[in-house]
């Protein structure tokens, strides 16, 4: 039995979805972070439970070879990035196994895994930001949340954003202290300055600059959208978002325009996309596109299908089949992303699309339809039993499921099974490389009976 402080020597063998390296030592599993597969290493015992243990590094004795040096001065101490000190073949290798353990072990179930999608840029693929603010020596600062903290770590070029969010976040805070405009404290629930968030369009430039705050400062922001504007004159719209709850949700309701339009435009999949600052838009295009790409790949549907799209966000994925099928069908919960996947279909000319407002599963039930194939790309929760069984009950010939847990989608694509689904494929996706998150998508076809 292990004790606590005690020293073992063992090789770590494999990654958790945590992104913990794994050893066994005296028949226990043992966490260790920090570390890679194939690190031999001297490890502190720091926390026994029943049937596994937690580790520290106290000496590498052979480093893995997958490891690489970080090049963040900030790895590890922001949130953010936990892959940064492994190659990014490595990483690649972790998340799929992640996705593959998932629905073997959570989902019981044994589909063809496809190439994992790989990304092609590894830093910079973002297009969007949002970095608390807090006071430090006297002065405000903004960058992300230490990990399982709200202590705010300042970073204004993270190398996951595009480098202009680091000018753009300079000239506010600037602004911010030379005007004395006050920072939001969570525990007290004064000062003003909650948040700064910045979205850009990938292909089209264009800027969203949001400024969160407790409550309307639009004049004491004003002399800022003036400046601002001229030095970047990417920045097509300032938000000013009011936020008064004492909450860690980041935005309010409320939103205001300062400068230019209520959206940024961008495109995906050869659409033209409006985004609001309240809407859900996939955060890294590129990778986005291509997992779109290889849903419909799995969908692959004919010209006379009927094609629901749950969780649709702004539309983006309906609205990157349109022209293979006869009608689309999104829904959606939050009203701005409904106005925007409506707008898009008409932008694009798009006559086919329908979209609707609210919980996915009630929603389709009213609707009372029979499509051909349903898409779904739920939040990291994943659906309700209730929508799985809707859905199910409506007897889709497929369903493609996209997903950013792999737990929970292994999780629901079991139920689909019982439903009488076949989990047939899987793809794993990275669209956030040197963090923990990865994407998939899957394929799931009705038996016939
Ligand atoms: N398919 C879109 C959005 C995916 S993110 C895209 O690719 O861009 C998940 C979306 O589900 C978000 O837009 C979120 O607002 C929405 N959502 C969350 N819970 C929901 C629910 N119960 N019913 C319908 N939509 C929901």
């Amino acid at each position: 039995m292990l004790e606590k402080n005690q020293f073992i020597n063992a090789e770590i063998t494999g990654i958790t979805s945590e992104g913990n390296g794994v050893c066994r030592a005296d028949g226990m599993a043992v966490f260790v972070s920090d570390t890679a597969v194939g690190d031999v290493c001297r490890i502190k015992i720091v926390k026994v439970l029943k049937n596994y243990a937690y580790g520290i590094i106290d000496e590498i004795i052979t480093p893995s070879p997958d490891r690489i040096i970080p090049d963040c001065p900030v790895y590890k101490k922001c949130g953010g990035c936990i892959f940064r000190h492994i190659s990014y073949e490595a990483e690649c290798r972790i998340k799929n196994d992640i996705v593959s353990d998932a629905f073997k072990r959570i989902g019981g179930l044994n589909p063809e895994f496809e190439d994992f999608i790989k990304a092609d840029k590894i830093s910079r693929y973002r297009n969007k930001a949002q970095y608390p603010l807090a006071v430090i020596d006297g002065k405000a600062v903004c960058g992300f949340f230490a990990e399982r903290s709200h202590r705010v770590i300042p970073v204004t070029d993270c190398i996951l954003q595009p480098e202009i969010f680091h000018d753009i976040l300079e000239t506010v805070l600037e602004y911010i202290n030379s005007h004395k405009i006050s920072v939001y404290s969570e525990s007290t629930n004064t000062g003003i300055m909650r948040h700064i968030y910045i979205r850009q369009g990938t292909y089209s430039s264009e800027i969203m600059l949001c400024l969160v705050v407790r409550k309307d400062i639009s004049r004491q922001l004003a002399g800022l959208c003036r400046n601002i504007t001229k030095k970047f004159p990417d920045i097509k719209s300032i938000v000013m978002n009011i936020n008064s709850e004492k909450t860690n949700v980041i935005m309010g309701k409320k939103c205001i325009i300062l400068f230019g339009n209520d959206t940024i435009s961008d495109t995906m999949c050869g659409n033209k996309i409006e985004i609001s600052p309240l809407s859900f838009y996939q955060v890294n295009t590129v990778q986005a596109e291509k997992i779109y790409r290889k849903a419909l790949e799995f969908a692959d549907p004919s010209s006379d299908d009927i094609i629901v799209d749950l969780y649709c966000g702004a539309g983006t994925i309906g609205l990157s089949m349109a022209h293979n099928v006869k009608k689309i069908i999104g829904v959606e919960i939050i009203p701005e992303a409904v106005e925007n996947a409506h707008k898009n279909s008409l932008v694009n000319n798009i006559e086919n699309a329908e979209f609707y407002c609210g919980d996915a599963g009630k929603v389709f039930k009213k609707l009372n339809i029979t499509p051909d194939i349903i898409i779904i790309d739920p939040p990291r929760k994943g659906c309700t039993p209730e929508t799985v069984r809707t859905i199910a009950e409506t007897e889709p010939k497929k369903i493609v499921m996209i997903s950013c847990n792999p737990a929970t989608a292994a999780r629901d694509a079991k139920i689909f099974n019982e439903f009488g689904y076949e989990v047939t494929k899987v793809c794993g996706a990275d669209f956030f490389p040197r963090t923990r998150h990865v994407e998939c998508v899957v394929l799931m076809s009705r038996v016939e009976k």
